[in-house]
């Protein structure tokens, strides 16, 4: 039997068109949020339930639909927006496929209520897996209301893959970020106003008046919004604008690197590359920048209609626009040295003059020295910051109760034709290195990267032991974050606690920090914290917990540890190099970097010729 050609029913036509389209309730709260924009609205209101699933309902004030195009709203490829094929080259609104509706119409329950500002009554309709209601009266305000109730109620696939309602919160947040983002208040007009609730409560308010530093700040937090660098280029008649981030405020993926097209958020990797292009040498690999960039170019020049939810797009000049990006990023980022001090980072030169005569290399030879994990200093810092006297609660952990503490640098007396001291002496040089005279040579310490180590190796050890010790924090400390970090952060916090970082749900993207190990020490548990934080919502997947704790755990050390920069007291150099003879692997830092080299005695004999 050959199968017959049959014309598909119009529910599943859109319940294809919505699997690319709708993929999860942020995508409604996309799609609607263009359709208000598009319709002029100044002020747009969200209120979401159970993470979308159950409501998500969305209000505006915008120019409505009449009464008669209602049951069009829903039908597939009927738009308001475009006319001719032409119109598709030059597209100055968001939407133009004329899908969206249909396809959120043929999984869900909605109803669509509207009224044009010059008309005395507007209309509703409703649509039930594609199923239209007759059309009737409504009597609401001018502007557009649509409710979409059980999302994916027919589509019982979809309806499984959806995450708990803090994530899908989360990336509801993420839309209307970027949608926030891109109208901002600006010298010739308003921005755009726009509030979100979930469950009733207000997750975030953005007022008319918001300019985008404001915004970042609101979705980001202080951190952000202070250090901020303006960019501003052109090339022709393409306009670059926006702000990127110092390096300082770097993170561990590429997901706040902000772009807009013509008001548009776009995902573009070419330009993405030219930011990290700029940055290149300020940022440690598999970090990266922080960036909101706003390209606003010819709408010939783009091609909008590439990718069903339009998050890609193709520019005709892309060579031209990378080399925009690329030199408007690095001319801020000049401005920018110019206010921060900064060590350079990537600067080790060569370790050894050069000698005449060719030198084998000695054993042990002396490898490049490796920089620091943090070679600049962030600008919150003062440049020497306080040190805590010995009296009070040390800075260095107490060393392990489990291991016998050992005399300071027992160096064995393998030579006696040296003078041993008694104790090696020692200098910081920098603020950075330790370079310590022992019998083999001289050592020089990286005291971040050792510190590094022994913390890591005692909170792993505390952790197995089961003894690690939290500290509750008097006054819990606020962390507002963006997107859906706070939901996946939310999700982790069983295994957080264990890790000794207590974290609750405050509401509106805000996690309040409760307890933190007390190895952490004087340093701010929030630093760590937000380490963390970067780290769960940067991975795709999460590892296995093993692999996730040993992560954790190293981070936690790296924000804990004494900072290049730091200028020790000798207490704290004695203690440090103490700490380092008990450490089980004190060459290593967690991330595998040597804490320490060695030149030694011979080599400096060989050197100098006195050999
Ligand atoms: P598109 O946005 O691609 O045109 P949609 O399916 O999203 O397609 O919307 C279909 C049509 O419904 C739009 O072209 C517009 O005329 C109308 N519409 C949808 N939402 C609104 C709204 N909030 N205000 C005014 N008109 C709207
Ligand atoms: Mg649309």
């Amino acid at each position: 039997m050959v199968a017959r050609i049959q014309q598909l029913p119009t529910l599943i036509v859109n319940q294809i068109a919505a699997g690319e389209v709708i993929e999860r309730p942020a995508s409604v709260v996309k799609e609607l949020l263009e359709n208000s924009v598009d319709a002029g609205a100044s002020r747009i209101e969200i209120d979401v339930e159970q993470g979308g699933q159950d409501l998500i309902r969305l209000v505006d004030d915008g120019d409505g639909i009449d009464p008669e195009d209602l049951p069009l709203a829903f039908s597939n490829h009927a738009t308001s927006k475009l006319r001719k094929v032409d119109d598709l080259f030059a597209i100055g609104t968001f939407g133009f496929r004329g899908e969206a509706l249909a396809s959120i119409g043929g999984v869900a329950h909605v109803v669509l209520q509207s009224r044009p500002p010059g008309r005395e009554v507007g209309a509703m309709i409703e649509c039930r897996g594609s199923e239209l209601s007759p059309v009737r009266p409504w009597n609401g305000s001018p502007g557009t209301r649509i409710e979409v109730r059980q999302l994916f109620f027919n589509t019982p696939v979809r309806r499984k893959f959806l995450r708990t309602p803090a994530t899908e919160m989360g990336h509801i947040t993420e839309a209307v970020t970027r949608l926030a983002l891109a109208h901002p208040r600006t010298d010739d007009r308003p921005g755009l106003h726009l509030v979100l609730r979930h469950q009733g409560k207000s997750v975030y308010e953005v007022t008319r008046t918001a300019t985008l530093r404001d915004r970042i700040e609101l979705f980001f937090g202080s951190d952000v919004a202070n250090t901020l660098y303006r960019v501003e280029g052109s090339a022709g008649p393409v306009r670059l604008k926006g702000y990127i981030c110092d390096p300082s405020c770097d993170r561990g993926s590429a997901r706040m690197q902000y772009l807009f097209v013509n008001g548009r958020w776009v995902r573009d990797r070419s330009l993405g590359h030219a930011v990290q292009e700029a940055f290149r040498g300020l940022l440690m690999t598999g970090r990266y920048a922080i960036s909101f960039l706003f390209l606003e170019l010819p709408p010939e020049h783009v091609d909008v209609n590439v990718h069903p939810t339009k998050s890609e797009v193709r520019f005709r000049h892309a060579q031209s626009l990378y080399h925009l990006v690329y030199t408007s990023v690095k001319q801020a980022l000049r401005q920018g040295e110019q206010l921060i001090p900064r060590l350079q980072v990537n600067s080790a030169s060569e370790p050894l003059p050069a000698v005449t005569e060719p030198t084998p290399p000695a054993q042990g030879a002396i490898p490049r020295p490796t920089p620091s994990y943090i070679a600049r200093q962030e600008e919150s810092r003062p440049a020497l910051p306080p040190l805590p006297s010995r009296a009070e609660e040390p800075m260095l952990p107490p060393r392990l109760p489990s291991r016998p503490a050992v005399p300071v640098a027992p160096l064995p007396a393998s030579d006696t034709m040296f003078e041993q001291p008694a104790s090696p002496r020692v200098l910081q040089l920098y603020d950075c290195y330790l370079v310590v005279e022992t019998q083999e040579g001289m050592l020089v310490i990286d005291q971040h990267a050792l510190h590094e180590r022994i913390l890591f190796e005692q909170f792993k050890a505390r952790l197995n032991e089961g003894s690690l010790q939290t500290q509750a924090l008097l006054i819990p400390e606020p962390v507002d974050l963006p997107g859906e970090a706070a939901g996946r952060v939310l999700e982790q916090a069983e295994a957080l606690a264990e890790l000794g970082l207590g974290v609750e749900d405050f509401g509106g993207g805000t996690v309040l920090l409760t307890r933190y190990p007390v190895l952490l020490g004087r340093r701010s548990p929030r630093a760590a914290f937000l380490a963390v934080v970067d780290y769960l919502t940067t991975q795709e997947r999460l590892p296995t917990r093993e692999v996730m704790f040993n992560e954790l755990l190293s981070l936690m050390a790296c924000h804990s540890a004494v900072r290049s920069g730091d200028r020790l007291t000798p207490e704290q150099i004695e203690e440090l190099l103490a700490h380092r003879e008990l450490a089980l692997d004190h060459h290593h830092c967690p991330h595998g970097r040597p804490t320490s080299l060695l030149l030694s005695r011979q080599e400096l004999e060989r050197q100098f010729r006195r050999a």
